[in-house]
């Protein structure tokens, strides 16, 4: 599959016609556990001599749809799907990391991933050393000699700073490191990070995969060696596991990932310059803009910008919150990647768990507002937004 075309690979990877009924779609197996023929098959497929479904905590047939969907997409060995973005990334730290580890991992982070390394990481023994991700010799210069992982997140949340993938992969592929990376908000049709030199790669399938808001899921993705430990350690026994209506709404949301993705990145480039000439606007982050301070990054890496776009207004956050109190479209929500446009308050809503001295430093301001750009026409959000900003 992986030699078909991205538009097709959506489509198609993982997913054969039911036999026994003929099911152009594949149908959602609900069951929690799985006949096991024999108790001789029954013993080989818990020894692992056999391959086949056992329990569906273990793994399930619609799991491994778009396991095999996302793997197909990235151009990597496997994957492996959890029930939420979080669940994928405990689970992939996990597999990697034990009590005396370090780790080395950019400031730019989802919220949820910033805690673990700093609120959950020093109760299990393991150190977490977070740099400014925008220059790769900062990586450098936190490694000790107990690191076993660099992880980066690029374009971070919600600040859309950038890593640079080939020269930090570089750096640890030298010292024989683990690269992990959240490609969230770029996903591998902008960002083709297995092939940049990262060694996992972490998706909140509730985003972009999912696409419209109706599903919570996680991926990993990476080579099969990790995978398979991944898989049948920390998922298995830690529990983090897809249901299977989730992974078929995924599946389904899968099949137009890619136009989604690139309608967002034209609607949310053109968005973003109008947003940068606007009379109430402050500034504009969007990694497609030349005013991006890592522009010629984002151009080296990215094939297309992604849908997120952060901006503060004139008059900061309290402007902001009237503006986005007065928006009829775009609708205020937490969340990214789905067909409607969502809009934010970072500071009071996804990192406002964060300290504020963290969130400045890292350059959450205090009036920065998210934007997630949908499926909308761009000139119906253009309207939307002047409405709210006029006086
Ligand atoms: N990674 C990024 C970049 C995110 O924005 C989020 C959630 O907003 C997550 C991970 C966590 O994903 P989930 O909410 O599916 O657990």
């Amino acid at each position: 599959m992986s030699t078909l075309h991205l538009f097709t690979t959506a489509v198609h990877a993982g997913e054969q016609p039911d036999p026994s009924t003929g099911d152009s779609v594949a149908p959602i197996h609900m069951a929690t556990t799985f006949y096991l023929g024999s108790t001789e098959e029954g013993a080989a497929l818990f020894a692992g001599e056999r391959e086949g479904f056992v329990y569906n905590r273990w793994d399930h047939p619609n799991q491994r749809m778009i396991e095999a969907k996302a793997a197909a997409l990235d151009g990597a060995d496997d994957a492996l799907a959890t029930a939420t973005g979080m669940a994928a990334i405990s689970t992939a730290l996990l597999s990697q990391l034990s009590a005396g580890d370090h780790v080395v991992a950019t400031d730019q982070l989802y919220s949820g991933t910033q805690h673990i390394f700093t609120h959950e990481f020093p109760k299990l023994g393991i150190e977490a050393t977070l740099v400014d991700g925008t220059d790769p010799q900062h990586f450098a210069q936190a490694l000790k000699p107990h690191t076993k992982l660099i992880y980066l997140e690029t374009p971070g949340n919600p600040t859309l700073k950038l890593n640079d993938l080939a020269a930090i992969t570089a750096l640890a592929r030298g010292r024989n490191i683990l690269t992990m990376l959240d490609n969230t908000f770029a996903t591998p049709i902008n960002q083709r990070a297995v092939q940049l030199g990262v060694d996992v790669v972490l998706y909140s399938a509730t985003k972009y995969m999912a696409g419209h808001g109706q599903a919570m899921g996680g991926m990993i993705v990476g080579a099969q060696d990790f995978i398979t430990r991944a898989r049948l350690g920390a998922l298995r026994y830690l529990g983090g596991v897809i249901s299977p209506f989730n992974a078929w709404l995924i599946m389904l949301g899968m099949h137009t990932y890619p136009l989604r993705v690139l309608r967002q990145n034209e609607t949310a480039l053109a968005l973003a310059r109008w947003l940068e000439d606007h009379p109430a606007v402050e500034w504009v982050r969007y990694p497609g803009l030349e005013s991006h301070p890592q522009y010629a990054l984002a151009r080296k890496q990215m094939r297309g910008f992604g849908g997120m776009i952060a901006f503060e207004l004139r008059g900061g956050i309290a402007v902001g919150a009237r503006m986005m109190d007065r928006v009829k479209l775009c609708t205020l929500a937490v969340s990214l990647g789905h067909t409607k446009t969502l809009i934010c308050h970072s500071a009071s809503t996804t990192h406002s768990t964060v300290s504020r001295e963290e969130r400045l430093a890292s350059g959450i301001s205090d009036g920065l507002v998210r934007l997630s750009v949908g499926l909308e026409d761009v000139d119906d959000l253009m309207m939307d937004l002047d409405q709210a900003l006029s006086e």
